[in-house]
């Protein structure tokens, strides 16, 4: 049975307290309304993460994430954050590899390799971002792109590491363009996915949440997370209104 997951990543969003109140309509709303096994991830920004941990209660419903780190421990990385610091901020997770990083960052796979991980050594498991733009999903070379974006940041891992492993399928031009990948096209890339996760992993890769993100909303989420290989989401725009991200996780 695979862990059901519904991400939010805030990205540059909100002020301490915008953020602190989203956190704690989040918190009320979870707790009432979302189904025991959904697991919830926010991803706030870095200087809002240890206000907004005081505001989750403790049963672990809402676990945190950073929506990015850097690959080394510490030292002069002037603007940094390190995984390190995530941890002993009380995040469990880290998105790695979201498309906003790799175009506007020029974060590379390699690199990004390097950052799985410090990410793991720091016991955080990994959220890890894939995704084509659209001029390779209109040369039809969506699976070739996406596999070799696996292969190059993930193939070295153990089986024991890769456990920690969430995959989210991001195709770029759906990401806040309201332009969602249609349910079949999700899951045909999910599976993929998910085949070229056993070409190295074997069985691990039945076990593996991936993700689909891209526009996700309240009135999509429902057909999006019942396709065979869809196991939630991560929600960018829709996570910032406690409503949406709630329907969203009452979406399986
Ligand atoms: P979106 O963003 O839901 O606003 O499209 C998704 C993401 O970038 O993770």
């Amino acid at each position: 049975m695979r862990k059901q997951i519904v991400a939010g990543n805030w990205k540059m969003n909100k002020t301490l307290t915008e953020a602190q109140s989203l956190t704690s309509e989040i918190a009320n709303m979870v707790a009432d309304e979302a189904p025991d096994n959904v697991q919830v991830i926010i991803a706030p920004p870095y200087p809002f993460i240890y206000a907004v941990q005081n505001l989750i209660p403790e049963m672990g419903q809402i676990l945190l994430s950073g929506q990015n780190c850097h690959s080394e421990d510490s030292g002069a990385f002037t603007g940094e954050v390190s995984a390190s610091m995530l941890k002993s901020l009380g995040a469990q997770y880290v998105i790695l590899g979201h498309s906003e990083r790799r175009e506007q960052f020029k974060e590379t796979d390699q690199e990004l390799a390097k950052k799985v991980d410090a990410a793991l050594k720091n016991d955080l498991k990994v959220i890890f971002c894939c995704g084509e733009p659209l001029e390779v999903r209109e040369a039809n070379e969506q699976n070739k792109y996406v596999t070799q974006q696996l292969t190059n940041s993930l193939f070295h891992l153990s089986e024991e590491a890769f456990k920690n492993i969430v995959i989210a399928y991001e195709p770029i031009w759906a990401i806040g363009t309201g332009k969602t990948a249609s349910s079949a096209q999700a899951q045909e890339m999910h599976e993929t996915i998910r085949e070229h996760l056993a070409s190295k992993f074997g069985k691990l890769a039945e076990e593996t949440s991936i993700l689909y993100g891209g526009s996700c909303k309240p009135d999509n989420a429902k057909e999006l997370f019942s396709q065979k290989d869809v196991d939630g989401g991560l929600i960018g725009g829709a996570s910032l209104k406690s409503r949406d991200f709630t329907d969203i996780i009452k979406s399986f």
